[in-house]
């Protein structure tokens, strides 16, 4: 089996592991590839070398550019979407707009409901001009993005990662051309209601992925995450779906190149 983690921060796992040996443990895990989504101008470079210097033939690493609602403070917005056009036009191997969204809990906090709002809506913008599909963080936060993926009559889809929303919201989004993050939350029982939704919809609607290094898996509570227990979630997965995991794995794989079809392009 070969899996592919559709959401993971190496540049920010760097900061607390040692990225040689998570890259190590990976391929002992039949972690393939890895996709990086950017989060500010500053760390798009970083994602670039990092992708640059660990891929070869037995671990691929792409990445995404955007600019995340939760640095938004960082971010001069202006400038940074001008920037972020520029790298869409030159770089040819990014493969999503993201990870762009709206994270209710900074909102209320900074009171930045706006900024958040026209921050997104630009960048959803920019991935329509350039045939992308998007990377979407969402916090209490998933209809408005529907709004304004509707609004914005955005048709290239992409990713709503580390969905935990309700059975209404996955159906929504789906219906929207949109596929859902499937991450460590379904490793813990009292996640009663994103456990349901994966029970309810196909797996032709998931993504594999960990976030790493945060949400920690159940059990592992306090520790960094790594996309070597990417393997965990998928077990999980397997067990939630009674599904035969070669069967499961290929889904799941074809699912992340379909969402992001730049993918089938590029080769390590
Ligand atoms: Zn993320």
């Amino acid at each position: 089996m070969i899996f592919f983690d559709s959401h993971c921060h190496l540049d920010l796992l760097a900061k607390k592991l040692d990225l040689n040996q998570v890259v190590i443990n990976c391929k002992n895990n039949q972690i393939n590839r890895i996709l990086m989504p950017g989060i500010s101008k500053n760390n798009w470079s970083e994602i670039k070398q990092i992708a640059n210097g660990y891929s070869d033939q037995t671990l691929k690493l792409d990445y995404a550019f955007g600019l995340h609602p939760y640095f938004i403070a960082e971010h001069d917005i202006q400038t940074d979407l001008t920037e972020l056009e520029t790298q869409l036009k030159r770089d040819k191997f990014v493969v999503a707009v993201g990870e762009i969204g709206l994270d209710n809990f900074v909102a209320k906090q900074m009171d930045n409901h706006k900024q958040q709002e026209i921050l997104l809506i630009e960048q959803l913008k920019l991935a329509q001009a350039y045939h992308l599909p998007v990377i979407i963080h969402h916090r209490q936060s998933i209809d408005k993005i529907c709004q304004l993926i509707r609004e914005q009559k955005f048709e290239y889809g992409g990713v709503v990662h580390a969905f935990s929303g309700s059975q209404q919201q996955a159906k929504n989004l789906i219906e929207l051309g949109f596929k859902l993050g499937i991450g460590g939350i379904i490793t813990y029982p009292r996640a009663n209601k994103t456990r349901q939704v994966v029970k309810t919809f196909g797996c032709e609607h998931f993504l594999l992925e960990t976030d790493a290094p945060d949400m920690p898996l159940n059990g592992r509570q306090g520790q960094v995450n790594s996309p070597e227990y990417l393997i965990e979630i998928f077990n999980q997965l397997v067990a939630l779906k009674s599904m035969p995991a070669e069967q499961l794995s290929r889904v799941l794989w074809q699912n992340t190149l379909d969402c992001f079809p730049k993918l089938k392009g590029i080769t390590a």
